[in-house]
């Protein structure tokens, strides 16, 4: 895959059972987020896949990035990159971090949806479509790099939302 070629190519569906734990991450976005440091250094938490199906269509289809996106790599572009992916919550503040963020490469425009703290969820508009898919593509990329370089296999065994809220839940205990 070409890094920057934003045409979709992969047209292999994901199961209802991977919908629904992606929509897991989007429920709990704001735990996951607040303890990335616990999570981030497991592997398979880290390379858990997330179908975000974050799509433009227009005859054509356009993707801010292939799905599966790795939910490390996610989470990690939005805490690497605040001017970007982050945003005050209308209601209370708060900085909202987003959960999947959809738009048009034609107008720019792009919708940040997000879920704060005191319980607001909805999205953000901004404009540069372009630059968030390029940089969240940039991260993804070094992540595929880092790995190739400990030589992990690609394909490991990963885990899911469902076990890891299971996990934080266990391990906040
Ligand atoms: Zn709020």
């Amino acid at each position: 895959m070409k890094k920057y070629d934003f045409f979709k190519r992969d047209w292999t569906c994901p199961t209802d059972e991977q919908l629904l734990d992606t929509k897991l991450f989007y429920q709990n976005s704001v735990e996951i987020y607040a303890h990335y440091d616990q999570w981030k250094d497991i592997d398979r938490f880290y390379r858990i896949p997330l179908y975000l199906k974050m799509t433009y269509s227009c005859g054509w289809v356009a993707e801010i990035a292939p799905d599966p996106v790795r939910l490390g790599s996610f989470v990690r572009c939005t805490l690497e990159h605040p001017e970007l992916f982050q945003y005050p919550c209308p209601e209370c503040g708060k900085v909202v971090q987003p959960h999947r963020y959809v738009g048009s490469p034609l107008s720019g425009v792009v919708h940040l949806e997000g879920r704060c703290e005191c319980g607001w969820h909805g999205f953000e508009e901004v404009s540069g479509w372009n630059l968030r898919a390029t940089t969240l593509r940039d991260t993804i990329s070094q992540d595929n790099t880092l790995r190739k370089r400990l030589r992990r296999k690609i394909k490991g065994e990963t885990s899911t939302i469902a076990e890891l809220l299971e996990w934080l839940k266990s391990s906040g205990e």
